[in-house]
């Protein structure tokens, strides 16, 4: 159990990458809050957690939502008296070509990305600094914080000013023990990806399968999807690191597909 007696938030964790590294954490000891839009969408993983033996509790948190954020962070807190492990995690994917793209989606995805993790940060690293036993925050980056592709840009900007964020908090949160990281994973299989399948080869005019093979995979190594149990490893990995020598950095998990 590398996570016994730690307290976590994982946001957008009713579903795909969130959900499994909620489950992660518990698996290894954690006490987690899983948070997403509704307390009904975060529900199923609460109720799969506890019925493994692991004690969960749901909350509804619109990550661009500043009261939202910072209720949903108290109520962790009055529950169970900290918060050692934030994970900025919700997101939403947005597919059009940049003259195309309407001022609306841009803000949305970026706000959702960007506003939802510094709302996230800001909040956690309040408590962490009260409760003064440092603490790890971990963004849900992307080949795409490295790395840009078509029809995404509002997603690829969003993804590449998480680095900044992440550095800025490593430098501030060093003297608090606080550490930051984000985890970088090239595709996996969710409800996000599985959506714009379709919708880039409506864009592109090529099949669904040539999406996957000559434009998600095409990078990789080995032509194979990174799985939600990959990116769980990395992030418990990261949560549960024994000291603060490792902050401020970027870890890709995607078959090769970016090497830095
Ligand atoms: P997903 O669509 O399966 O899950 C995203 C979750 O975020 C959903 O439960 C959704 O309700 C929630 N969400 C959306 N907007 C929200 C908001 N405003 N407030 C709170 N919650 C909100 O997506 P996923 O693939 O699991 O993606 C999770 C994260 O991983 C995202 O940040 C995404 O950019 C990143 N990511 C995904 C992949 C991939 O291939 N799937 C690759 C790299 C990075």
């Amino acid at each position: 159990m590398r996570m016994n007696g730690q307290v976590a938030l994982i946001t957008g964790a009713g579903r795909g990458i969130g959900r499994a590294i909620a489950e992660g954490f518990a698996r290894e000891g954690a006490r987690v809050a899983v948070a997403d839009l509704s307390k009904e969408s975060a529900s199923e993983a609460v109720e799969t957690i506890r019925g493994n033996g692991g004690d969960a509790m749901a909350l509804a948190m619109d990550v661009t939502d500043e009261e939202a954020v910072n209720r949903g962070v108290d109520d962790i807190c009055n529950h169970w008296g900290r918060l050692d492990v934030a994970v900025a995690n919700a997101g939403i994917q947005h597919i059009d070509p940049l003259d195309q793209l309407d001022f609306a989606d841009w803000r949305k995805v970026v706000s959702v990305h960007l506003d939802g993790a510094f709302l996230v940060t800001r909040a956690a690293l309040r408590k962490m600094y009260a409760g003064d036993r440092g603490g790890a925050i971990i963004y849900m980056g992307s080949v795409h914080s490295k790395e840009a592709s078509p029809l995404k840009a509002p997603y690829v900007a969003a993804k590449h000013a998480l680095n900044g964020l992440c550095r800025s908090v490593a430098k501030e949160g060093a003297a608090h023990g606080v550490r930051s990281n984000i985890i970088c994973p090239g595709f996996v299989r969710t409800p996000l990806v599985d959506k714009q399948i379709p919708e880039q080869a409506r864009e592109l005019g090529i099949s669904e399968d040539e999406v996957i093979r000559n434009v998600m995979l095409k990078q990789t190594v080995d032509q194979e999807f990174t799985t939600l149990e990959d990116v769980t490893e990395l992030a418990v990995h990261l949560a549960a690191f024994p000291s603060n020598a490792l902050t401020g950095q970027s870890i890709v998990v995607s078959h090769g597909w970016h090497m830095q």
